[in-house]
């Protein structure tokens, strides 16, 4: 399995799940309205989910009806990306800290 992150984190991202992640699996790039868990990597440890100052993380099966289509969307983010090259974008991406708290 995996986490998602959902609708509430566009254009939140103040990175706060990307800091207690333990395997650092969470992603984005500059051009991105959001972060997105890598699918293959998540060891489900759950760590994100109760930082998100949003609400915006769910465990994949636990997933609101209404948030469904993010599960497409962050399994969609990773396909043909190279992810050294991910690291580097989601390390360059700006958090947006104020309007998040
Ligand atoms: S559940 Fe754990 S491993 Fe998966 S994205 Fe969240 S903090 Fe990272
Ligand atoms: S903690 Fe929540 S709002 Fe902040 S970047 Fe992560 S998913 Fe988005």
């Amino acid at each position: 399995m995996t986490y998602i992150i959902t609708e509430p984190c566009v254009n939140v991202k103040d990175g706060a799940c990307i800091d207690v992640c333990p395997v650092d699996c969470i992603y984005t790039t500059p051009d991105t309205n959001q972060m997105f868990i890598a699918p293959d990597e998540c060891i489900d440890c759950a760590a994100c989910e109760p930082v998100c100052p949003v609400a915006a993380i769910f465990a994949e099966d636990q997933t609101p009806a209404n948030m469904k289509q993010y599960v497409p969307l962050n399994y969609n983010f990773f396909k043909g990306k190279d992810m050294n090259e991910l690291k580097e974008l989601t390390r360059a991406a700006p958090r947006k800290v104020n309007e998040a708290h």
